[in-house]
């Protein structure tokens, strides 16, 4: 069995680079039956030396040149990082990223080498169309990706209205919607090898349950992540499913 993958979005946390660095000592262990990615903000990937791999949380569909404000992929994978998370809601929704601004910047990403967390998932208004959002969010957003790019990619469910929320998604719509993208996947792709993480109020009492119980090959994980012991629990629960 593949392991898990649980990827923390620091999002813009924390405030100073003495707090960041707490943060990454807290968590800075060896896992052994996870492959753990912390995503803090830009400015704190330089900081450590760390056990766990790195990611982004945004990265430009640029390469180089005059585009102020703006993080190349290449140098997120010329400091080390190997993963770059895209299209999550916030960005869709405060920076008004399209499906076609996104699928550029994972076309750029896997051209720089590094490996796409493509964030997907509907809105509260739109939970009755559940199969035409997602369907439309991952068609357009991989259109022009190789199979052998898409490998490369994972796939995080984020319902809008589980992220940040304190309700995170039950874990039989968890599983169902696990297997819809497993076949809007296969419409595209000999999708087995694309990994499908959860992501939206995940903690210490459920995370595990959404490994286990809804087939998901991983967490996505905002809030928790910002707290090493409760993070730290997470991995631990999850590897526990490992270890049987
Ligand atoms: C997220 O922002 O991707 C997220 C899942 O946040 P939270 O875990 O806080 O819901």
């Amino acid at each position: 069995m593949r392991k898990p993958l649980i990827v923390a979005n620091w999002k813009m946390n924390p405030l100073t680079f003495k707090k960041a660095e707490e943060l990454f000592k807290g968590i800075n262990k060896e896992f052994k039956k996870a492959e753990v990615v912390i995503c803090p903000p830009f400015i704190y990937l330089l900081s450590s030396k760390t056990k766990f791999s790195l990611g982004a949380q945004n990265c430009s569909c640029e390469k180089e040149g005059a585009f102020s404000g703006e993080i190349s992929p290449y140098q997120l994978k010329n400091i080390g990082c190997k993963y770059v998370i895209l299209g999550h809601s916030e960005r869709r929704k405060y920076f008004n990223e399209t499906n076609e601004i996104i699928g550029r910047k994972i076309k750029k990403g896997l051209e720089a080498g590094l490996k796409p967390i493509l964030c997907i998932g509907e809105a509260l208004k739109e939970k009755n169309h559940i199969a035409d959002v997602l369907k439309k969010q991952i068609k357009q957003s991989l259109k022009g990706v190789s199979q052998k790019d898409a490998e490369k990619i994972s796939i995080a469910y984020e319902p809008v209205w589980a992220i940040g929320s304190g309700s995170s998604c039950p874990i039989e719509q968890a599983k169902s919607t696990a297997l819809l993208i497993r076949k809007i996947l296969s419409e595209l792709y000999n999708a087995r090898k694309i990994r499908i993480l959860y992501g939206g109020s995940v903690n210490s009492k459920n995370a595990s349950l959404y490994i286990e119980k809804a087939g998901m090959d991983g967490l996505l994980i905002g809030g928790a992540s910002l707290n090493p012991k409760e993070f730290l629990k997470i991995i631990k629960n999850i590897s526990k499913l490992y270890s049987l």
